[in-house]
């Protein structure tokens, strides 16, 4: 790994320079009736709305590399034939300037399941591969629990990662394209006081967290726990809205729908993303509803992503972001949930 210091005021330039692409990153969407700000990423057309101190982002990065919907292919009858068209290859180069760790960590999480398989996922791919990330160090929030997941920091799924020291930014430079870029703004060796106060600046970081979530020996308590009275209380709260799914940066699950206009002679297939907290997720043709029920539909999206990922990839299908349980509206929190079901193991014990 390259290290070099970046001084914040070369900070526009490099967003010059980078704006040869379309670029997108966090800034302000609305205020909330409670006053807070409401932070979103967009597509940046000017550096001064580039807010890089925000706190979590609404919804994820997903968005971008995941829209809620998409169409897929494009359907036109020629004579007795129906021809497709797929336009996924078109995807434009795109900066993501001011990622956070558990986002860039979420990204990779997806791409064992989109990208790094016998059948990747060809709009998510191509998305993946023509977007080049800047990162940047947050600041820890009191409902996040990333930490407690190892999501607190990130090894790989970047280009550049940058840490707030003062004057500059301590930056990780992760990709060949990486250095390309940078070599266009001023930047020099970091020397051992800027190594100190990067050290620094991450220790203080790591004790800012205040949120933590035993995992330990999770995936066994889980299966000890299938029948836990937990997770009917749980299913008598939740909504079955789906807002969880829609604010997580690693769920992924989606339907396909078809759509076919009045003259009968074109036609599109579009992906909608789904959750599974949804009523009608599990049902079949002829209405065979596999999980009528919701608690069991919210016990299945805890075992997807606690047991059933961690069995599939030896890691949790979630970063601790900690969105889903700021967006309920039945105030159900990750955090709460693991603990009310290693209470109930630990009483049975
Ligand atoms: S857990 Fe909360 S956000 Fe998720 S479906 Fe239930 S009520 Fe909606
Ligand atoms: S399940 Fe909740 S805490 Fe985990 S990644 Fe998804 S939104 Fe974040």
């Amino acid at each position: 790994m390259l290290f070099l210091l970046l001084p914040k005021d070369e900070l526009s330039t490099l967003f010059e320079l980078v704006s040869y692409n379309a670029v997108i990153g966090p800034t302000q969407r609305a205020i909330s009736p409670s006053g807070t700000t409401i932070y979103g990423y967009e597509f940046l057309y000017d550096f001064a709305d580039l807010v890089l101190d925000h706190t979590m982002t609404a919804h994820s990065a997903k968005e971008h590399f995941l829209p809620h919907i998409q169409t897929v292919a494009r359907y036109t009858l020629n004579g007795p034939t129906w021809e497709k068209k797929s336009d996924h290859h078109n995807a434009a180069p795109t900066v993501f300037f001011g990622m956070h760790a558990c986002d860039i960590n979420a990204l990779n999480k997806l791409d064992r399941v989109l990208l790094d398989t016998a059948y990747p996922d060809p709009e998510y791919t191509v998305r993946r591969r023509n977007t080049f990330i800047i990162g940047i160090d947050c600041v820890p929030q009191p409902h996040c629990f990333c930490r407690s997941l190892g999501c607190d920091t990130v090894q790989h799924g970047y280009d550049m990662f940058l840490t707030d020291i003062g004057d500059d930014y301590f930056c990780e430079v992760n990709s060949s394209k990486a250095y390309e870029v940078l070599r266009g703004v001023r930047t020099r060796e970091p020397d051992n006081h800027a190594n100190a106060q990067f050290m620094n600046a991450s220790a203080v970081r790591r004790k800012s967290f205040e949120n933590e979530v035993d995992t330990t020996d999770l995936i066994r308590i889980l299966d000890l726990e299938f029948e836990a009275k937990a997770w009917i209380e749980w299913g008598k709260r939740c909504l079955s809205c789906g807002t969880c799914a829609n604010v997580c940066p690693t769920c992924y699950c989606y339907g396909a729908e078809h759509e076919i206009d009045l003259d009968l002679k074109s036609a599109r297939k579009k992906k909608r993303l789904y959750s599974c907290n949804i009523v009608d997720f599990a049902e079949v043709s002829g209405g065979f509803n596999f999980r009528p029920e919701s608690h069991v539909r919210l016990k299945y999206r805890y075992y997807h992503k606690h047991r059933g990922f961690v069995e599939a990839y030896e890691e949790p299908l979630c970063v601790g972001c900690g969105r889903c349980g700021r967006a309920c509206l039945a105030g159900i929190t990750v955090p709460e949930v693991i603990a009310s079901i290693r209470e109930e193991a630990a009483v049975d014990g």
